[in-house]
């Protein structure tokens, strides 16, 4: 099954819009509004954790979710 993940805003405030996190997802999960980012498209996230391992600034938290 395909791999499957949630991803969470654990800190939002923290969010300095820099979009980083929308470049390194390999799907289209993530989308920058005009003061933070937003989780657009959740169930298209597959819990690779590059946004939250590539965002300075601690503000997204994945659970990895396993269909099988
Ligand atoms: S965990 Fe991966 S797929 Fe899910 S939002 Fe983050 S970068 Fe995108
Ligand atoms: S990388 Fe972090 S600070 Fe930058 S837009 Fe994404 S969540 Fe916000």
């Amino acid at each position: 099954m395909a791999k499957r993940g949630k991803v969470n805003l654990a800190r939002p405030d923290w969010c300095k819009a820099c979009g980083i996190c929308v470049e390194v997802c390999p799907v289209e999960v993530l989308e920058l509004g005009p003061e933070r980012i937003e989780i657009a498209y959740p169930d298209n996230c597959v819990g690779c954790e590059n946004c939250e391992l590539s965002c300075p600034d601690f503000v997204l938290k994945v659970v990895k979710e396993n269909d099988e």
